[in-house]
């Protein structure tokens, strides 16, 4: 894929609400203040020309920021087929720190025991990344995150992509339209709500 000239844009904006479940009648939430300690970066970093117009062109290709329901780092990160990818981090206190996503964390020895993270977690498709920062990687694009004053740089991260079957890949958007399709693109909200709702189950992994 030709990226072509890398721009990087680091931009500082408000935590805005997810859409939830859209109702067409209900007014757009108001967006939420600018918090003086607004713990978000974003990044824009990918020439999307050549994708066709989509909710893409105007969403950044990376966001960091810390939930503020569960004060777990949160990452969203688009992959090379320009689908965006979402991130939750543990600590090095959580259960679950450094265990991969189809392991077993009951230490019952079975396969497919649905003990493991994946199998005990709903998100969207799935779960299908698990890992420590990614080291030595641009942190404008990297699954990693720069970590906020006082908070911890070891994290594991579980993710999750939104390139399964029905969901829109920006790169072959133009290619792949049917007129009957029913895929969707997994916009920013949408992957906001979804990483809002993976933290709240990591949290309560006792
Ligand atoms: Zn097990």
């Amino acid at each position: 894929m030709d990226i072509g000239d890398i721009k990087e844009v680091i931009e500082v904006e408000p935590v805005e609400e997810p859409a939830r479940v859209p109702e067409p009648q209900q007014p757009e939430p108001a967006p939420a203040p600018v918090a003086e300690d607004s713990r978000v970066k974003e990044y824009t970093t990918i020439d999307k020309t050549g994708w066709g117009d989509g909710p893409w062109s105007d969403e950044p290709d990376k966001r960091q920021w810390v939930d503020e329901t569960t004060g777990l780092d949160c990452l969203i990160v688009r992959n090379v087929a320009g689908a965006l990818c979402g991130y939750v981090g543990v600590g090095p206190d959580h259960p679950w720190h450094g265990v991969d996503y189809g392991d077993c964390t009951a230490g019952c020895g079975e396969p497919w025991c649905g003990h493991s993270p994946d199998s005990l977690v709903d998100v969207h498709g799935g779960l299908t990344y698990s890992a420590g920062c990614q080291e030595h990687v641009d942190p404008a694009k990297g699954i990693c995150h720069v970590p906020e004053p006082g908070r911890p740089d070891d994290v594991f991260w579980y993710g999750f992509d939104c390139a399964h079957a029905g969901d829109v890949l920006p790169t072959l958007a133009d290619v792949m339209r049917f007129p009957d399709s029913y895929d969707v693109y997994r916009d920013f909200d949408y992957v906001t709500w979804q990483v809002e709702l993976l933290a709240v189950q990591l949290e309560g992994v006792a």
